[in-house]
């Protein structure tokens, strides 16, 4: 086999090989993980902002936020996932999250109510490599410190010694 492998065929075969390999380990590993409920593709994740709770929805093509949710009123909407825990690790099962944008809360960050960590839209899945997201103590650390100069509302210095 290392002898063929140097032959300019060879090479070709044996990267065919490969990419035959990976292809097909990529199909028996995406059959393994669909499950119905993965099949319908357009099942999405939903929170109920009247109960908190999360849960899934087939979201119709122009169908309006807030879709119906399980308590009965039109309060379902789209949840972020955070797979985020408190020391910063990444846990298997995402909590769902209801951003304050659809929460009445406009314009407020949004923090995961189990790692207490920033949730942003199209959250980005946590990964080992990745920096985990501030917590809310973090993130107000930093944002009170850029409004403290703010915050003191105090007049501009007078503007002295300005020309002769
Ligand atoms: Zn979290």
């Amino acid at each position: 086999m290392p002898e063929l492998l140097k032959t300019p065929g060879g090479k070709m075969l044996g990267a065919a090989f490969a990419i035959i390999a990976i292809a097909t380990v990529v199909v028996v590993i995406k059959r393994s993980f669909v499950s119905p409920e993965v099949t319908a593709a357009n099942t999405r994740d939903f929170v109920d902002s009247a109960t908190g709770k999360a849960f899934k929805s087939e979201i119709q093509p122009g169908e309006d936020i807030p879709i119906r949710a399980p308590s009965g009123g039109n309060t379902g909407y789209p949840a972020e996932l955070c797979y985020w825990t408190a020391d910063g690790h990444v846990k298997d099962t995402p909590t769902y999250v209801l951003m304050n944008e659809y929460a009445g809360k406009p314009g407020q960050p949004t923090f995961c109510p189990d790692c207490h960590r920033l949730v942003v839209g199209h959250n980005p899945r946590a990964s080992a490599n990745r920096k985990p997201p501030p917590t809310e103590a973090e993130y107000n650390a930093r944002h009170s410190n850029s409004n403290k100069s703010d915050n003191k509302n105090s007049a501009p210095p007078p503007e002295t010694g300005r020309g002769r």
